[in-house]
């Protein structure tokens, strides 16, 4: 975590965000099934697509057709490792806000 690098006040209007945004990349998973505490356990997974799973978005880490719109958008499937990660990036600066946001770098204008 890099939250204790924040040295700056947040800007007007900045409600704050309890929980910044951190997705992360992995392979398309297969054969889904529910462990004995109910949480979703995956035997295979694919060698080629990647998706991207955000937790904070309401991501339950289970199979893609069991989210919600937003949240099957970003998985995804991305092609490549590569992409994923650049849609993971992204996705992290925009809904983290100002935390992620570089002095000097473009304003950001929320949306
Ligand atoms: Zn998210």
């Amino acid at each position: 975590m890099t939250r204790a690098m924040q040295t700056t006040p947040n800007p007007p209007g900045w409600s704050g965000r309890e929980h910044p945004h951190l997705p992360y990349v992995r392979h398309v998973r297969k054969s889904w099934r529910r462990d004995a505490h109910g949480m979703w356990e995956s035997d295979a997974c694919d060698d080629t697509p990647w998706e991207v799973v955000c937790a904070e978005c309401g991501d339950d880490e289970g199979p893609a057709q069991e989210q919600s719109g937003s949240v099957r958008k970003l998985r995804g499937p991305y092609r490549n490792k590569h992409k994923a990660q650049r849609v993971a990036h992204r996705h992290e600066r925009r809904e983290s806000g100002p935390l992620g946001w570089i002095p000097g770098s473009t304003a950001r204008i929320p949306a």
